[in-house]
């Protein structure tokens, strides 16, 4: 009786996984990198021009000074959160999860991605998820 020959050790057992370690979008990656970056020189942009009293419009109004304040400070809150989002995409590539829908676990559409890089739910379950949000209100 001739046993087929064992499992041979051929050279071109290929590894899945070497070739997808690499992100999938790259280029998102890419974006998401550079809207990082610029989100960080506009918030030192925003904390430099605080310290320079020529910045204020009116620095003899102090009404107007604190509003201005607010204003930057509310600005500020918006670009934490975007950070946060993108470092939370950011992440997600890292872990590959990135692209996965939230809500039905699918796949979100690469054009989707590219348009919103920070989303984390397909348009389907988005807009299931506005409509609730508006049924609510
Ligand atoms: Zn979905």
């Amino acid at each position: 009786m001739k046993t087929p020959p064992a499992k041979k050790q051929t050279a071109s057992t290929t590894n899945p996984e070497t070739s997808s370690t690499i992100t999938k979008y790259p280029d998102i990656r890419h974006d998401l990198e550079r809207q990082r970056a610029s989100l960080l020189s506009e918030a030192g942009e925003v904390l430099t021009h605080r310290e320079n009293p020529e910045a204020l419009p009116d620095v003899s109004d102090q009404a107007s000074a604190e509003v201005d304040q607010g204003f930057s400070m509310r600005i500020r809150d918006r670009e934490r959160k975007l950070l946060k989002k993108i470092d939370e995409a950011l992440e997600r590539m890292n872990t590959e999860t990135y692209g996965i829908c939230e809500g039905c676990g699918g796949e979100i559409p690469y054009k989707r991605l590219k348009a919103r890089p920070v989303t984390t739910f397909c348009i389907e379950c988005k807009t299931a998820q506005e409509e609730k949000e508006q049924a609510r209100s």
